[in-house]
């Protein structure tokens, strides 16, 4: 059988960058062989010889962040100062593991009758990562690092659209001196996932993604008993009430919409403003989208890049096109948008009913909506009223509206007065559709491994 060829192509002007062949069947067996022999020697490696070629990839990444994120860029669209900034977080997230995996894994003392009882972690095998292209490094490494550390081992599926940065990323493993198979880059699609998830080899599998790339993979994953772990997207709320620090609020909106070019699973997506408050925050965020520099992402002066693939660019136009039918307003001025590429201008649309996309779907793009609310249990109640639940965010001074927040808003995590990021020191996952599992912090390296009860007497 001919083995696919993939294309990758500038978003930015249209242009083809570069052809890529996918693995055959015969390559990918070849490869799961690769990981799990090695596997079986670096199970039985220290955490100090696993924690000095972490660190030695976290220097390769710093050493070269320039090159990566230029790669990352012309494939997926990104402004390159933000590319830069996640090769950076890359090098942090390896350092983070390579310090404190012994410790986030060292045997839990259980006091029993026994002469000793512990729970020993102990890792499970080769790990399938499923991987979108919206943060090509930060997503791998986040998923690398931990699963290198606890003594498993790696194979990547990484989005078609960016396999130029998914095999730079292989080389980071390979040069800092992991053992050949500890991590390796599967250059296949989405169609040969299932086979991979299925090999007995393969212990356990992780997909950041969509919700439908998440169900196929978990039905699979539940089908081979296999534990999986899924972060999906999200459609977080952004909260403002009348005791917020506006000018905090209004740049924290700003940039938590539209990093990334507005593609980021905890980007805030849907604002509940106070009436209160609303005119002063809505004023000023409106103007505040109008300036955005729209243009070329390698330009340091660009606030935002294209979208990252025509279909991408497409849905969204969808989406906004049905939002405004549905009955929403665009309360913002539109910016001119080059003639080649994949670009779409930052808005704001204001009151999408319930129902249409704006209110209920996940908008990957930069578009903001935006709701009037009387009371913190207006804006919550909405806030729920959607099936995600990855981040969220409040802006108040009231201990009372934060602890409201806390509780009832039903998402994976509420930041205060802050932008809702991902950090190495703190899980992070959803609930609901937004998926299930942690990544980062002690849950991450947690994630798969065998919590092997011992009990001695
Ligand atoms: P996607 O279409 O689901 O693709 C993600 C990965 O899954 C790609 O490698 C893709 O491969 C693969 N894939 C797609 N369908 C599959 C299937 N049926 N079986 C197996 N693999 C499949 O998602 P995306 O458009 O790349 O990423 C954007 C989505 O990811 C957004 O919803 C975003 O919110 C979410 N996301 C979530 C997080 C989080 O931490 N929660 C972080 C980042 C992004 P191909 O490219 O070959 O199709």
């Amino acid at each position: 059988m001919s083995k696919p060829v993939v294309t990758s192509i500038n978003p930015a002007t249209g242009e083809v960058l570069q052809t890529f062949t996918s693995l055959g069947s015969a390559e990918v067996d070849a490869a799961i062989k690769q990981a799990d022999d090695a596997f079986q020697s670096w199970r039985l490696t220290s955490f100090t010889q696993r924690s000095r070629l972490m660190h030695k990839a976290a220097d390769i990444l710093d050493a070269r962040k320039e090159a990566f994120a230029r790669t990352m860029t012309m494939e997926m669209g990104k402004p390159l100062s933000e590319a830069v900034a996640e090769v950076e977080k890359c090098a942090l997230v390896c350092r983070h593991y390579a310090d404190h995996a012994e410790d986030y894994l060292r045997d839990e003392v259980i006091e029993t009758e026994a002469s000793q009882s512990f729970v020993r972690n102990l890792p499970l095998g080769p790990v399938l990562a499923v991987m979108p292209w919206n943060f090509p490094f930060w997503q791998v490494f986040r998923f690398a690092a931990p699963t290198l550390m606890a003594g498993n081992v790696g194979l990547l599926k990484h989005a078609s659209n960016v396999w130029g940065s998914a095999l730079n990323i292989a080389k980071v493993f390979s040069e800092a001196g992991f053992p050949e198979g500890c991590f390796q880059t599967l250059l296949i699609g989405s169609k040969a996932v299932e086979g991979v998830i299925r090999d007995a080899r393969v212990k356990a599998v992780t997909l950041t993604g969509s919700g439908p790339a998440g169900r196929s993979v978990a039905s699979i994953a539940g089908e081979e008993l296999k534990p999986s772990l899924l972060e999906l997207g999200g459609s977080d709320a952004f909260i403002v009430m009348p005791s917020a620090d506006l000018d905090k609020a209004v740049e924290t909106a700003v940039k938590s919409r539209t990093r990334n070019n507005g593609q980021s699973c905890i980007a805030a997506k849907r604002f509940l403003v106070h009436t209160d408050i609303y005119d002063a925050f809505t004023q000023a965020f409106v103007a505040r989208i109008e300036a955005l520099h729209v243009g070329d992402p390698l330009l340091e002066e660009t606030d935002i890049g294209p979208l990252a693939t025509e279909t991408i660019r497409d849905e969204l136009a969808g989406q906004v096109e049905a939002t405004l039918k549905g009955g929403a307003k665009r309360i913002s001025k539109l910016a001119q948008l080059p003639d080649k590429g994949w670009w779409f201008a930052p808005q704001v649309l204001a009151e999408a009913p319930d129902g249409t996309p704006g209110a209920e779907q996940e908008m990957f793009g930069p578009v903001a909506n935006l709701w009037r609310v009387d009371s913190l249990d207006d804006a919550i109640a909405r806030a729920n009223r959607c099936d995600f639940g990855l981040g969220s965010a409040i802006f108040t001074q009231e201990a009372a509206d934060i602890s409201h927040a806390v509780r009832d808003i039903e998402a994976g995590s509420t930041f205060v007065n802050a932008l809702v990021a991902s950090d190495p020191r703190l899980p992070f996952g959803g609930v609901k559709h937004s998926g299930y599992g942690r990544e980062l912090a002690a849950d991450g390296i947690r994630a798969f491994v065998n919590r092997k009860t011992v009990s001695i007497s």
